[in-house]
């Protein structure tokens, strides 16, 4: 009934996008200050909603169909998708918190990972905030790659890339890829984290897409548990999800889901945001 919609968005849309940006960065900061021992997913899960609804948004996870809640909250050998509720954090656990917001018709999506502190099992807490690190660091050279790319493509080889650079036994997820996000959190393309033969989409002035590696410490392969959501490791090993929304424009990018732009995650790459004019 329509033409479809172009993967490239207008600046005027780009300015749009600010907004559930940053509406989604401030519900997962107000989850993060919870993250404790004892403290349930769900109420996590209230914290980031109250937060959603008081800045006159939505949460878009919501929306999603046979979906009731506002965040993701997947812990140890869940990689995505955990549904949050009763279940108390613990010491030792590493916990993936993701979510997005809808602001007047557009679209924020953001993921991050913490590592509760165990005194008992230095080890434990070190190799699983080695992996946060790793996965957050791939997720920022994904980021970086998107300001000099010419194809989508060359964001997955990056995102590989530095995996392989820092922890070649990791194993990267197959299955589930980022996206291009606008009018709807979920948009064509789709974002590989993963080196393809096809180059993909010209980068472009208007692309915005939500970058999310989701590394593992063991094998890649999953399974999607009873619940119908939560999607764990097969080898029970751990895993850490990191996302970010981002807005190539004319000035450069913009990370739209962090409040400096992505001017810290970037440093290290030399490369500085330019806000969206
Ligand atoms: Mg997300
Ligand atoms: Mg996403």
């Amino acid at each position: 009934m329509s033409l479809r919609r172009s993967i490239y968005k207008t600046p005027a849309q780009l300015r749009a996008m600010v907004e559930p940006g940053l509406i989604t960065a401030a519900a997962l900061e107000a989850a993060r200050g919870l993250i404790a021992p004892g403290v349930t997913t769900g109420e996590l899960d209230a914290a980031a909603s109250a937060l959603i609804t008081g800045r006159g948004a939505k949460s878009n996870f919501q929306m999603v169909r046979g979906y009731r809640h506002t965040i993701c909250a997947s812990v140890n050998e869940q990689v995505v998708h955990g549904i949050p509720g009763d279940r108390a954090l613990e010491p030792g656990d590493i916990v993936s918190i993701d979510a997005g917001a809808e602001y007047k018709g557009w679209n924020g999506d953001s993921a991050f990972t913490v590592v509760l502190d165990d005194p008992t099992r230095p080890e434990i807490v070190a190799e699983r905030q080695r992996l946060s690190d790793v996965t957050e660091g791939s997720l920022w050279a994904g980021i970086a790659a998107l300001a000099t790319a010419k194809h989508l493509g060359e964001i997955g080889a990056a995102v590989q890339g530095h995996i392989e650079a820092n922890e070649p036994g990791y194993g990267i997820l197959r299955e589930y890829v980022g996206h291009g996000i606008g009018r709807k959190m979920h948009e064509s393309p789709s974002v590989f984290n993963y080196r393809v033969s096809d180059p993909g989409p010209e980068v472009r002035p208007g692309l915005v897409l939500a970058i999310e590696p989701m590394v593992v410490t063991g094998d890649q392969a999953t399974f999607v548990e009873d619940d119908g959501w939560t999607v764990s490791t097969l080898d029970g090993t751990p895993g850490s999800h990191w996302e970010h929304s981002v807005a190539v424009h004319d000035g450069g990018i913009w990370v739209l889901t962090a409040p400096d732009g992505g001017a810290a995650g970037l440093a290290p790459f030399g490369v500085t945001p330019a806000p969206i004019a």
